[in-house]
């Protein structure tokens, strides 16, 4: 995945401000936070949905998003904090590379993550399909 910004980012080819690097996932800051402190945990093999991934990585993956979350806690005291995970264009991934966006929240803040809520009349169809 030569062309990958993130594959780019794991191997050194373009630098970044590390925060965590171990043998399946690396951590960095966003280049363009949303809030101070908002960290991109990715894992270092090019997978570009969760499906893809191996459950080391996937394991690795979440246990990293912990890990940050806890330093976070501890060295910049958020009022809270969005685990958010992109897959696919029309739910906004841009970069193809998976990653799990970690983003610190303080009250009154502008991040905004909203939706509007649809009601229930459809519940039932859609568990009859995924459950
Ligand atoms: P997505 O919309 O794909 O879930 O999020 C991609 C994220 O990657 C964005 O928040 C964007 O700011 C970040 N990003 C894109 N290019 C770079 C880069 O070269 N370096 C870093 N550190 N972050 C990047
Ligand atoms: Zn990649």
């Amino acid at each position: 995945m030569v062309e990958c910004v993130f594959c780019k980012i794991i191997s050194g080819e373009i630098d970044s401000y590390k925060v965590h690097e171990g043998d399946l996932v690396v951590a960095f800051l966003d280049i363009n936070p949303a809030n101070d402190g908002h960290v991109l945990v990715v894992p270092r093999k090019h997978f570009e949905s969760l499906e893809e991934m191996d459950e080391d990585s996937l394991r690795s993956m979440f246990l990293v998003v912990r890990e940050i979350v806890s330093k976070i806690k501890r060295e910049l005291n958020p009022d809270g904090i969005n685990i958010l995970l992109n897959q696919g264009e029309a739910a906004g991934q841009i970069v193809k590379h998976l990653h799990v966006h970690v983003i610190p929240r303080w009250e009154g803040d502008s991040v905004k993550i909203s939706w509007t809520p649809r009601g229930k009349e459809k519940l039932e169809e859609i568990w009859r399909k995924i459950k």
